[in-house]
């Protein structure tokens, strides 16, 4: 059946697929988390969390807090870590039974704080080392200040201690990633030799799951793997893509050698050339970036352009030679087209293409 607007469908089969794939990647007894921040990569995050859970998913991660609210609201009952959460939210952390990442002395500070307001006992956080990528993250150094600072109160327990990757994709940077484990190995040991009990310990990405077995700990975090890309050729050939943004043509036109097309006049055709319309645009999360023929899309099995500029709700594209009429189906991305290569052609990776697709594009579950 024909679409009749611009769709982004989502298979569940396909996420079965990532998950299994993944989590045979590691020994039974490593835990999995499911990172179904930023809409689960532009997906559909409630949807994906219930698929999760039934899988068998540990835990869940999540960048905001907002986002485990929004988890929490429809019914997810799983852990969720919050990512990066603020010191001003951490009395909607604990009304929400989140667990917040806590990765600097004023954060850990404020939480300490909100946990006695609230007479809790022993709830959980996960303790976010830096070693390395220099983002968010306490230094090597401040071990001994969170040790002393957590024996002061019973608020509190550590649940998890983790760090993440700089560049665990890449194997010109094995000896920094190496570096990184290292680091995260002796801090951790050092930070559960005087808490006395042990916390889950957690390292890897996806490409930290697939390329350094050595460093899976008791639990991983995987969040572009579930989603059908694993940031190499081979692996990408044995995940399958969630997501397919689909759409329509509107309006075909014949224009002559000379004319041009769309804003700026930015497309100048150079010899009689047909042209297709299509209903989504940058503020759909098909940025500018892909225009001026960078980017390709699938018409009938046939490539065709990405001509001019990108205009806020529509694309132009170049079909000549393409068999096709309005209201044929046109295919940006997917199965059968990477959102990697799509995403590689105008200087960008997957995870920026999918995780823009906007909310007004329509979502719809393939079960
Ligand atoms: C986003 C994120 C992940 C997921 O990384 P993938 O490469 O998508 O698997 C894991 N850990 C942290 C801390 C993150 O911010």
């Amino acid at each position: 059946m024909k679409p009749s607007e611009t769709l982004l469908e989502i298979d569940l089969k396909a996420l079965e697929h990532n998950y299994r794939f993944l989590a045979a990647k590691v020994k039974e007894n490593v835990k999995k988390m499911a990172v179904i921040k930023a809409f689960a990569y532009g997906s559909d995050s409630v949807t994906l969390a219930k698929k999760l859970e039934a899988l068998g998913v540990d835990y869940f991660a999540v960048a905001y807090t907002q986002e485990g609210i929004d988890l929490r609201e429809d019914g997810i009952t799983q852990p969720i870590l919050v990512l990066h959460p603020q010191s001003t939210h951490f009395q909607e952390i604990i009304d929400h039974c989140l667990i917040p990442s806590i990765y600097s002395e004023f954060v850990l500070n404020h939480f300490i704080t909100s946990a006695e307001e609230n007479q809790q006992h022993d709830y959980p956080i996960h303790l976010k080392l830096n070693t390395g990528l220099n983002r968010l993250g306490f230094d090597p150094e401040e071990a001994p200040m969170i040790l002393e600072k957590l024996k002061q109160t019973s608020s509190t327990k550590v649940d998890g201690i983790f760090s993440h990757f700089a560049a665990s994709e890449d194997p010109k940077e094995k000896e920094f990633t190496q570096h990184q484990m290292d680091t995260f190995k002796k801090v951790s040991e050092k930070i559960i030799a005087h808490l006395g009990y042990a916390p889950l310990r957690h390292l890897c990405n996806t490409s930290g799951i697939l390329n350094y077995p050595e460093a899976h700990f008791d639990m991983v975090r995987t969040g572009i793997g579930l989603y059908g890309y694993g940031n190499s050729k081979e692996i990408d050939q044995q995940l399958i893509p969630i997501g397919t943004l689909k759409t329509i043509i509107s309006q075909i036109h014949h224009i002559k050698k000379g004319e041009s097309v769309g804003y700026n006049r930015m497309f100048k055709a150079t010899k009689d050339t047909k042209i297709a319309t299509l209903p989504l645009g940058h503020a759909d999360g098909i940025n500018r970036i892909y225009g001026k023929q960078k980017t390709h899309v699938s018409v009938n099995k046939h490539l065709a352009p990405i001509i001019g500029n990108v205009c806020m709700d529509m694309i132009m594209i170049d079909i000549s030679g393409i068999d096709c009429e309005e209201g044929d189906e046109v295919i940006l991305f997917g199965k059968e087209k990477s959102a990697e290569d799509f995403a590689h052609n105008a200087g960008t990776i997957s995870y920026e293409l999918i995780t823009s697709i906007s909310q007004r594009v329509k979502r719809k579950i393939i079960p």
